[in-house]
């Protein structure tokens, strides 16, 4: 881990409608590095998502994050987009009427490095849609209508590749997928990997994507807290046991917290 990391989320609590979603969040990437956050549902790792690329439904009540040496807790979400974030949606929208080129073309509008002429932009998104395995029909198609789950997500891959964000958080973008398309996001992990070295940090409950990913560190994800931080053999073990471990010592921390606090009133 490099002293000056790409992104820094540093003591993040969080909320929604006045409930705490996230307590004392810590969590650090470098650049070139790719890691897991993986968890139990409702643990909180969509809200960290949202939160770093700055969903406004969202509430941050203490701590910050840091992103490429800049502070970008108050940011707008297209302002972290031009500094260089991605986030892909565990349920990627539709927009009827906007055809798939059309949403492609805008998203790299007035992006230093990305502009590109009509006829440039034509072949390279052809390119990419090939390296996808992806029926070049659907750019003429309206974004996401009709689209099944593998090529939405195959859409949101061809945006990684085209945008080649520093960092790209990836939310359960394998969840759902029949065996074709899991290869089809790896491919496009991998390709967007090499193409610009970017980070990632992978959202999942599904230990099957990472199989054929370097992974260089594991974030464990228990109601809010980070619970266990670990290398890449700690996927097998999550694998084989699951998170009822995290969960039981986290319930365990909760009752000696919640003693602890009766025995010093009393
Ligand atoms: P995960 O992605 O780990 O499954 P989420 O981040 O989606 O978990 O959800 C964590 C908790 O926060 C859940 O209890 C969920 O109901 C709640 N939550 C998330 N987003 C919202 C929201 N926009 N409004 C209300 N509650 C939310
Ligand atoms: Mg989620």
């Amino acid at each position: 881990m490099s002293a000056n990391p790409l992104l820094s989320i540093e003591g993040l609590t969080a909320s929604v409608d006045e409930k705490t979603i996230l307590h004392n969040v810590n969590l650090n990437v470098a650049a070139g590095e790719t890691h897991v956050l993986m968890g139990p549902n409702g643990a909180g790792k969509s809200t960290l998502g949202h939160l770093v690329m700055g969903d406004p439904v969202y509430t941050v009540n203490d701590g910050r994050i840091v992103f490429d040496g800049q502070d970008i807790t108050e940011l707008t979400t297209d302002k972290r987009s031009r500094a260089g974030l991605f986030l892909s949606f565990q349920a990627p929208v539709e927009i009827p009427g906007v055809p798939l080129s059309s949403f492609l073309r805008a998203s790299i509008a007035g992006r230093p490095g990305l502009e590109m002429k009509g006829k440039e932009f034509r072949r390279r998104v052809k390119e990419l849609a090939a390296e996808l395995n992806m029926d070049t029909a659907y750019l003429n198609r309206e974004l996401g209508v009709g689209f099944s789950g593998g090529e939405k997500k195959k859409v949101e891959m061809l945006q990684l590749l085209l945008l080649q964000p520093k960092l790209a958080i990836l939310d359960e973008t394998d969840s759902g997928l029949d065996v074709d398309a899991l290869s089809t996001v790896s491919h496009g992990m991998d390709a967007y990997r090499k193409s610009c070295d970017g980070s990632m940090l992978i959202i999942t409950h599904n230990t099957r994507i990472l199989e054929h990913l370097d992974v260089d560190r594991v974030h464990v994800m228990v109601k809010g807290h980070i619970v266990r931080e670990d290398d890449a053999s700690l996927i097998p073990w999550i694998d084989k046991n699951g998170f009822e471990t995290f969960e039981r010592e986290a319930a365990e921390q909760r009752t000696q917290a919640e003693a602890a606090a009766v025995e010093q009133q009393a």
